[in-house]
């Protein structure tokens, strides 16, 4: 038996039809908020990943899926979304000519992780970049529809987590002052983060290693390095989050560790297991010009499509919808079944017939396993009527109507 591959997995039953609901919804708050839809493609050549994510990044290092083409070219399915929307951006002159831009994406990425509860090889995200537009304001109202959105989906207390990591004025001073912290501490940090200290340092205090953990607690604060622009920044999106009600907690140890990333960093918890990030985001004012765009600033999140699925799958909503009638049938001449059935989804009604010709006691126990409470009979008789003879399964009442009719009749 030919099995999926480690790691990748099908979305059927209830959990498409979540996944459906949240992309309907992510669509339709994305939109309410000016943002417009981009379809990117799924492979990009790996230089684009290796110097939009960055080389020193887990996700260049090692979890990526690259492979040569028929013409030997480094292609690399997407990890994530953001590269493949800043190189379109800087293909089509954006920067240059058109720099506002507010767009958003939905679509499966790839990366070779070690599979684990909620962590896939083919995952999914729902995203925006907003280009252009250095302010608070745009932070604060990302902020006010991502809450509003995980609120409209069904996640109980989502809850943002907030930090500054500062910008290129003042975060030197501070990854001078960290990694010096850190080498003092070396040899309590596991062998990644070891190597981080030179490389990432930021990336070694969001490390999920207990023993790690111990060490950032008493680490310097990034806080008290902010430049004065930055904490302005920093001060007048709380205050306005604040303002709003927009529940948002600081988080020191949250970072995005990637050199262009600068001030605004965010992730939303919510629901049950809330430790787990529903998604992240932030301000990346310089990776347009490190994609060989101008120096246009770029603020933008990713939705983990994939958890919340799960967090909406152990609610126990989400029941298949039967279709509205179920039409048992016996015939001599097919047509009607055919006409029958499109007369009545005219009207609105959703119907299913099963088209293999099995007995009728033998599609009324299928009805009956399914569960639904009225049935179309449709045997020679009724093949040219204007009416449609209908069964009550539950108390086994027929009455005879005309399709436009049929609604009062199934309740
Ligand atoms: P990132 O792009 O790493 O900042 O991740 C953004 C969101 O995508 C995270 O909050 C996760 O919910 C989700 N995510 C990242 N990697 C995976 C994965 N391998 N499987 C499932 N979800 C993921």
């Amino acid at each position: 038996m030919i099995q999926a591959l480690r790691g990748m997995r099908d979305i059927a039953g209830r959990e498409a039809r979540i996944f459906q609901m949240i992309e309907e919804k992510a669509r339709y708050y994305f939109e309410l908020y000016g943002y417009e839809e981009i379809k990117i493609p799924i492979m990009e050549m790996t230089e684009l990943f290796s110097r939009g994510i960055g080389d020193m990044s887990d996700i260049v290092q090692k979890e990526m899926y690259t492979f040569e083409d028929r013409k030997g070219r480094s292609i690399t399915l997407r990890p994530e979304g953001t590269a493949g929307v800043v190189r379109y951006y800087i293909e089509k002159g954006l920067d240059k000519n058109d720099p506002v831009q507010k767009l958003f994406y939905t679509g499966p990425m790839f990366r070779y992780e070690r599979p684990q509860k909620g962590r896939f090889r083919q995952f999914y995200q729902f995203g925006v970049e907003a280009f252009g537009i250095e302010s608070y304001l745009l932070d604060a109202d990302t902020l006010d529809m991502l809450v509003a959105y995980f609120t409209a989906i069904g996640i109980k207390n989502p809850v943002v987590k907030l930090n500054n990591i500062g910008c290129s004025q003042c975060r030197p001073a501070y990854n001078g002052a960290l990694k010096a912290y850190l080498h003092k501490h070396a040899d309590e940090l596991c062998p990644d983060c070891r190597q981080r200290i030179e490389t990432n340092p930021l990336r070694v205090l969001d490390c999920k290693n207990e023993k790690c953990r111990a060490v950032t607690q008493l680490s310097p604060d990034i806080g008290d390095f902010l430049c004065d622009s930055c904490r302005k920044y920093d001060e007048e999106l709380r205050d306005i989050l604040t303002r709003r009600s927009i529940p948002f907690e600081r988080d020191r140890f949250l970072v995005r560790g990637l050199d262009y990333y600068v001030r605004t960093v965010f992730e939303i918890h919510g629901g049950e297991g809330a430790q787990n990030a529903l998604m992240g985001g932030g301000r990346y004012d310089g990776l347009v010009e490190a994609l060989g765009g101008r120096p246009v600033p770029g603020f933008g999140f990713a939705i983990g499509v994939d958890r919340l699925v799960a967090l909406l799958s152990d609610t126990g909503l989400f029941e298949k919808n039967l279709s509205d009638l179920f039409i048992a049938w016996s015939l001599t001449d097919k047509v009607p079944l055919l006409e029958k059935s499109s007369a009545l989804r005219k009207c609105g009604l959703s119907v299913e017939f099963l088209a293999d010709e099995r007995s009728l006691k033998n599609q009324l126990k299928y009805a009956h396993k399914k569960g639904y409470r009225f049935v179309v009979l449709l045997g020679d008789d009724e093949a040219y009527s204007e009416e449609i003879h209908l069964k009550k399964m539950d108390s086994g009442d027929e009455v005879y109507v005309s399709p436009i009719d049929i609604r009062e009749h199934l309740i």
